[in-house]
Order: C-alpha cells, then structure tokens, then sequence
C-alpha cells in the first residue's frame, strides 16, 4: 500500500478530486500530518467518516520508529530506523538550543565510492522514498523534548541526493509546503558530490528550491579523481563551470564543502588553487576536517593547519568557515553514517 508521507500536495490534492472531496481537504490532510503530526488517519477529526475510511484504504501512514537513538555530549542524537524491508538508515539531530538540524538520509548507503567516506563502504543499497525521507523528521520530533522545533534541514547523511533526484524533490516539495511542515527553502540545504545534469536541472526546477552545496574536496582533476571518483565522470572543469552558470539569488552563495585530508588536501598550494578555482563563482567554503574512523585510510589535519588554511582563504576574499565537530563519540559526524550492524563492543549506550 502506498505511503501516505510519499504524497506531495499536488499528488494528493489530484487523488481527491478525483474522489469528488474539496481541495482544502488536502490542507487539512497535511496540517495533521506534519503540524500536529498525528499517527492515525481516524485522528483526523475534522475530516469524515467517509473520507477517513477511503484514505485508510489506500495510504498507510505507518511509518518505522527509530531505534538505537544514541545521544553525544555536545547534544547530539544520532537514530538508526529500520526501514520495511530489513535495511536500516541514520538520522543525525544537531541540537542548538531550541531550534535544531536534521541532518537527513537520501539512500541506504552511497554508490559514489568516495574514498574518505564510511557510507561509501556500504555500496548502494537502494534510493529512500519521499516518505522515508520525511519520516526522518517525523521520528527526530518524537526524539526531542516537547516544545523544540526543528528549524534546518541538511541533505547530508547517507546517500547522494541528486542520485535520487525525483524522490528528493518531492521530499523538498512536502518540507516546503505551507500547508505542511512550512519549512523556509533557506534553511534546507541539499549537499551533491557533484552530478552535473542534476545540478543544472535543480537550478531550474520550479517544484522545489533549497540552498546548494558541492562537495568540492579536490582542487585539481587529479586529486579529486583521486579521493572522488565520479570526478572521471564528472569532472572538475565541467562542474564548476556548472556552478559558475548557477541561477543564484542576490546575496545567495553556494557553499563549497572542503574535507581537509592530512597531507593530501590540506596543504597551502591547495589552498591558493581553491581560491583560483573559485574565482568566479559565487562561493563559500565550508571546511570539514576529516572525522577519522576504523577503516578509513586518512588522518585528520593539525588544529593549525586548518586554521592556516581557513586563513589563507579568507585574507584572499574567500568566505570560509570551519564545522565544528559534532557528535563525538557516537560516530555522528559527516562521514561517519553506515547503519550497518556493528559488532557488540563498538556500540555505545545513551
Ligand atoms: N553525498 C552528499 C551528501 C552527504 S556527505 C555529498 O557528498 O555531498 C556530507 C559531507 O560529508 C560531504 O561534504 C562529504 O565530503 C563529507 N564527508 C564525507 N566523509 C567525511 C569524513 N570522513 N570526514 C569529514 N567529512 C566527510
Ligand atoms: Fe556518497 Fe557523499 Fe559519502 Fe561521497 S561523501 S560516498 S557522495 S555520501
């Protein structure tokens, strides 16, 4: 049975024209699902008799719980849900206060091999639906304490978003709506490794609108080749160029994400390419030193070197910031996501 959380507000509001119900019951619909998100249809109460039935009969508004909700010092929650089908998938909350980050999961693992990062380990399983994607938010609710809201979205947990472009954007166009969780396309932000045809088609795509960033992490083809692969398919010049062409707001910037890997991407001269590179775009630096794990060959940069680095691109007019560590010691971090099942003595309690 379809999923009631996979239905966009067009989808749904066709599906009841066509059962001859009014339009705003589709708001309705929406406003209990996502602002007073209740777990049943027959909590619906403005809705009839009539319709609740025929919408019991075609969506299920089951959705999977999260389990193993592990919660770091710094606030941290990172959950792992088990989806319908035995595979399983991590949410990240990044808690500021009472207004928090959802770092969202687009796929059960990632196909794009990117040699820094644990997901990649995992190969592709398989794409999220829309509802798997925004009962992520539904269950990080459930997880925190009554009262705090969810302000940012972030596409950056497991998975490559524009690999699963169409589902993506319908989880953006169910965010975003005003009828439903109302979320500000300024504060989503969806992260790519780089899919060129998907980048210059999100530009244009009137459905949905988020803030862009690129996971840039290589200077030259090369390098990025090196630690990217889809670079060889992708490559840097086009990409770039494809950013540069970017239709952006005034004022509006994509953010460039920039792992710094010891030794490989942290030096000075990739620091003075960066800058060259992003010459001509419309450009921040977001940079991530490399969040170590077993099984990942790099090492993290000194404390001084970022900060040379961050400094080199700022007194050269390129924003830069530095991400904080988040999630220390329950592997939450960028690059840190596997949901695979992990042998007893390397799970953490709450
Ligand atoms: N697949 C998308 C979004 C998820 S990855 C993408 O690659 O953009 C989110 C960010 O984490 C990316 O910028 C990626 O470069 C970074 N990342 C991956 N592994 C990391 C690691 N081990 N340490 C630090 N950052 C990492
Ligand atoms: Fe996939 Fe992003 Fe990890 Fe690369 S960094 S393997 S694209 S999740």
């Amino acid at each position: 049975m379809q999923s009631l959380l996979d239905q966009t507000y067009p989808q749904l509001a066709e599906t009841l024209a066509k059962e001859g119900e009014k339009s705003f019951r589709a708001s309705q619909i929406f406003n209990w699902l996502y602002q007073k998100r209740v777990a049943g249809v027959e909590e619906m109460s403005n809705l009839s008799q009539g319709l609740q039935n025929k919408l019991s009969q075609s969506f299920t508004l089951k959705r999977e719980k999260p389990q193993k909700a592990q919660q770091a010092k710094d606030g941290t929650i990172k959950f792992l849900t088990p989806l319908a089908d035995g595979l399983q998938i991590e949410t990240v909350i990044l808690r500021h206060g009472d207004h928090n980050t959802v770092c969202l999961s687009t796929q059960v693992g990632c196909g794009m091999g990117c040699r820094f990062c644990l997901t990649a380990k995992m190969g592709l399983k398989r794409d999220l639906t829309p509802g798997e994607i925004v009962a992520q938010v539904l269950n990080a609710y459930d997880l925190l304490p009554p009262g705090e809201k969810i302000r940012n979205l972030v596409y950056m947990g497991m998975g490559e978003p524009f690999h699963n472009y169409e589902r993506v954007i319908h989880s953006l166009m169910i965010f975003t709506d005003p009828q439903g969780f109302a979320f500000s396309w300024r504060r989503i932000t969806v992260s790519t490794s780089g899919l060129i045809p998907e980048i210059i088609q999100f530009g244009k795509d009137q459905r949905a609108k988020a803030n862009l960033a690129i996971s840039l992490n290589g200077v030259t083809e090369e390098a990025r080749q090196q630690i990217m692969p889809i670079t060889k398919k992708h490559s840097l010049t086009k990409l770039i160029q494809a950013c540069e062409a970017y239709p952006a707001e005034k004022r509006e910037r994509i953010t460039f994400e920039y792992v710094l890997l010891q030794g490989v991407t942290d030096s000075l001269r990739d620091a003075k390419a960066l800058v060259k590179l992003l010459s001509r775009a419309k450009a921040k630096v977001n940079l991530i030193p490399f969040n170590p794990h077993s099984g990942l060959e790099f090492a993290a940069p000194t404390p001084a070197r970022v900060k040379e680095f961050q400094e080199y691109l700022l007194n050269h007019g390129l924003p830069a910031t530095l991400r904080s560590p988040r999630g220390q010691g329950i592997s939450a971090a960028c690059g840190q996501l596997a949901a695979q099942r992990k042998k007893e003595n390397e799970t953490e309690a709450v």
